[in-house]
């Protein structure tokens, strides 16, 4: 078996535990003589693995009893587009712009028609951090953030307070480290990044807010619908919900979400301290304020500051020859970026290092 690092941004890299478990219980689940793929979504046996993974889900991320834990489909892009239809109630929508996926989600608000403002935006230094001036009005529908920019790897290591609901695009910081949700009234993530293979996604909802959406949102696309059938109203995606049941219990193994955020501090620390330590030849993209734990993007520059796209092309051809994949940079910004979501590991973050000062040596 010749397994790699694999630091792209998603899907990414899963706990080789995790395959393995799901390839020994492949053709024939715990002697069932199926697989769980084939199950159908009423049979006991899938009903064990859905309940278990909401229950799993609750318990290590301390999710409240007044919250809904969903399982949906359409990614977190389709989320994007199902706020504003089940939360807007003819007030005001609030966004901070953060990013590609914060405007998105912006995008998708002006797409229904909705009253809607963009309270901060870092678009002006190239999302190079989370803006410092966030101020929601506390009588909005509901105030937006995105957790964590995936393509410019920053990250806020704390929510803004405010009466407004606040709800979080998670995507790719998911279970990384614990949430307060006395802040947080809806939380969501697409499972490519932080919780399994694509095709389902995970929506934490105050009940309250559940019960917002109007009798003209279709059916499939109501908050509600799925809360009240335990998102068995149609077909989950049952393979990708046992996936991700199976890395929730590997969380739980590994000491769950405050072990993980340690060790995610650590692999983060070890990544940022060599960009840091490297005379100038690497440099982040994100302010130190705003740097994000899950992915960090970076550039190789010249001896005159500017980016040497030549040798960022050269290093992740190379990288890649040494066993590391996905470290290009999103094509909107270019450079390099090393996504180190809770399944990478500490082996893998000190193989990148070693060969980042390699390359250093050779190029400098
Ligand atoms: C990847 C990502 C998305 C989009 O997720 P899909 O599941 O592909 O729709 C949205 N927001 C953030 C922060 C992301 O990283």
């Amino acid at each position: 078996m010749n397994r790699i690092f694999n630091f792209g941004a998603g899907p990414s890299t899963i706990p080789l535990s995790v395959l393995e478990e799901a390839q020994k219980e492949l053709v024939d689940y715990k002697g069932e003589g199926l697989s769980i793929m084939e199950a159908s979504h009423r049979s006991k046996m899938y009903d064990e693995v859905h309940t278990e993974a909401m229950a799993l889900t609750r318990e290590l991320y301390s999710v409240p009893e007044d919250y809904d834990i969903l399982f949906l489909q359409g990614g977190a892009s389709l989320q994007f587009a199902m706020i504003p239809m089940n939360l807007s109630i003819g007030g005001k929508a609030q966004y901070v712009d953060s990013g590609s996926w914060s405007s998105k989600a912006i995008k998708e608000a002006k797409i229904q028609g909705i009253d809607y403002e963009i309270v901060a935006s870092s678009k002006d230094t190239t999302y190079d951090r989370i803006p410092s001036d966030i101020k929601f009005d506390d009588n909005a529908d509901y105030a937006y953030i995105t957790s964590n920019n995936t393509i410019y790897g920053t990250e806020y290591h704390e929510f803004p307070t405010t009466k407004a609901p606040l709800i979080v695009d998670a995507s790719s910081d998911i279970f990384s480290c614990p949430i307060d949700w006395s802040k947080v009234d809806m939380l969501f993530a697409g499972a490519q990044k932080n919780a399994g293979p694509s095709g389902l996604t995970i929506v934490i909802i105050k009940k309250e807010l559940v019960a917002r959406a109007g009798d003209k949102v279709p059916t499939m696309l109501k908050y509600k619908t799925h809360a009240d059938k335990d998102s068995l109203f149609n077909t989950p995606p049952t393979f990708g919900i046992y996936m991700f049941n199976l890395i929730l219990h590997w969380l739980k193994d590994n000491g769950g979400i405050e072990a993980i955020q340690e060790k995610n501090q650590t692999k983060a620390k070890l990544l940022y301290d060599a960009i840091d330590n490297s005379n100038g030849f690497y440099v982040g993209h994100a302010t130190k304020e705003s740097r994000s734990f899950m992915n960090v993007s970076y550039n190789i520059k010249n001896s005159d500051g500017e980016n040497n796209s030549q040798l960022e092309s050269k290093f992740a051809k190379e990288a890649t020859e040494a066993g590391m994949i996905g470290l290009k940079g999103h094509r909107s910004i270019g450079g390099l970026r090393a996504s180190i979501y809770n399944a990478m590991t500490l082996d893998g973050v000190q193989a990148l290092v070693d060969f980042m000062q390699k390359f250093q040596k050779e190029n400098s």
